[in-house]
């Protein structure tokens, strides 16, 4: 081919030429190449995640990579100030001046895709429960940390159409098969509940009265979602945090 050399196309003084050759691309932080020797590791592990989903009866489902932003996040569509630092927003040269509520962002988990492709395919008429199966890379801005990525892979098993705990159980066997039938031994899996709506409701009330005086010792991510979510505090592992937490923890359960 001609002109490969884009230098001898455009004349450039010496200086320039230095800066050019200096360019040193880098993976970006938080993301990883998986190398030919790795591959095995994963086609094994994704190999076994279908063969637990067919066992299990759950069907294969894709869903885009990109969603709009609100889906993953409610609060975009009602408050236009508060974006979810965790959502990688995605946008091209030709949409500018998007609104907020229409923009567009990387998936972080595969639920919320899951449920709007259940509810505009309208999986709901179709015989209940709906077992779906899907694998890739999801896409948190988290803070990187060892072992840690801002671009991950997850397997995910959903039961749709059925309230039940069973579901929730179906769900759980079918994670617990998949890390054993990998080989794994020392598994503990720990099952966590909300609780129902109404005593939900009443714990958040708590936790606000709680948090309320201590706002300004917690750390700004937790001061944002006290408003948002007051129970993702809790969740939080900022030093200055995990003490209240914990004092909390020991008051009520
Ligand atoms: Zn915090």
């Amino acid at each position: 081919m001609e002109n490969q050399n884009t230098q001898s196309e455009t004349p450039r003084g010496d200086s320039d030429k230095k800066s050019v050759n200096k360019v040193n691309f880098q993976a970006a932080r938080g993301v990883r190449d998986i190398l030919p020797n790795e591959q095995k590791f994963w086609q094994y592990s994704r190999h076994i995640a279908q063969e637990i989903a067919r066992v299990f009866g759950f069907r294969h489902i894709d869903i885009p990579t990109f969603e709009t932003a609100a889906l993953f996040d409610r609060s975009i569509g009602s408050s236009s100030d508060i974006i979810s630092k965790e959502l990688y927003f995605v946008s091209s040269k030709e949409e500018k001046d998007v609104p907020i509520d229409k923009m567009l962002a990387l998936r972080p988990e595969f639920t919320a895709g899951i449920a709007r492709a259940y509810i505009e395919n309208g999986l709901q008429t179709w015989p209940q429960p709906i077992k779906l199966y899907t694998q890739g890379p999801v896409f948190r801005h988290d803070k990187p940390q060892k072992g840690r990525f801002r671009e991950f892979y997850q397997i995910d098993f959903e039961i749709l159409g059925d309230p039940s705990p069973k579901a929730d159980a179906w769900v759980i066997l079918a994670c617990w098969e998949y890390l054993t039938v990998l080989g794994l031994t020392k598994v503990e899996i720990q099952i966590n509940s909300l609780g129902s709506i109404e005593s939900q409701e009443k714990y958040r009330k708590k936790l606000k009265i709680y948090y309320k005086p201590l706002l300004d010792k917690l750390c700004t991510t937790c001061q944002t979602r006290f408003e948002k979510n007051v129970l993702r505090l809790l969740d939080c592992k900022e030093v200055s945090c995990i003490k209240h937490k914990e004092r909390k923890c020991a008051y009520h359960n």
